[in-house]
């Protein structure tokens, strides 16, 4: 997919930051990098900061969050697409539920709105059991694990508790919770536990989300 980016010089180099510039339509990240802090910038540089996506408030300054619209607990990924900028009470109170979810949940009765959150969860489960992801078709796509290139190093301190989540997961539902984020060339930008997940029990194609206007630079 090719993901929304600030405004730039499309016959030229746009510099964003010390770690970023949009080269030719290219944003390229340099290595190491952060790809959520990266991702963060570069939506409040595209939507602002000051206004509510749903509400509509205005923002004081430093109180602007982010929030994905495809929940991560749904598999959202941290990209500029599924970014907006959102006050701390829409954030909280949209929670799990996706920008239409939330739509329908803010006309209901108070009443109504508990019954609809339990038939929400209920139906992620049917969701999550049958094998899909609640993401746009059009963002995902299926890749050989042996095709994913990582530079990465394991960092002992926190492999473990994020490691045991995904083969928890990986165990209740038969997949992973979220897809893998590759660069342009197959660079992994985000997902690491999940391609070590895979490659340590010999499962040969995971769900990637490539972004086809990104790449990595060293
Ligand atoms: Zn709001």
């Amino acid at each position: 997919m090719i993901i929304e980016l600030p405004k730039h010089n499309p016959t030229g180099i746009t510099i964003i930051n010390e770690h970023m510039k949009i080269e030719y339509g290219t944003l390229k990240i340099r290595f190491p990098y952060s790809l959520r802090k990266s991702m963060y910038s570069l939506t409040y540089k595209i939507k602002g900061k000051h206004k509510c996506f749903y509400c509509g408030c205005e923002i004081s300054n430093g109180k602007a969050t982010l929030d994905h619209l495809f929940p991560q607990y749904l598999g959202g990924p941290t990209i500029t697409d599924n970014l907006v900028p959102s006050c701390m009470v829409c954030n909280t109170r949209k929670s799990n539920m996706t920008q239409n979810q939330f739509k329908v949940f803010l006309s209901l009765s108070t009443k109504a709105r508990k019954r609809y959150l339990n038939d929400l969860q209920a139906n992620s489960e049917v969701i999550r059991k049958s094998g899909n992801f609640v993401l746009p078709k059009k963002w995902l796509e299926e890749k050989e694990v042996l095709l994913i290139n990582t530079n990465s190093l394991l960092s002992k301190d926190c492999v473990y508790n994020k490691y045991r989540n995904i083969q928890e997961y990986y165990k209740k539902y038969g997949q992973f919770q979220e897809p893998l984020i590759i660069d342009k060339n197959n660079f992994l930008l985000d997902g690491f536990y999940i391609l070590m997940y895979a490659k340590n029990h010999n499962i040969q194609k995971v769900p990637v989300i490539t972004l086809e206007n990104v790449e990595v630079y060293f």
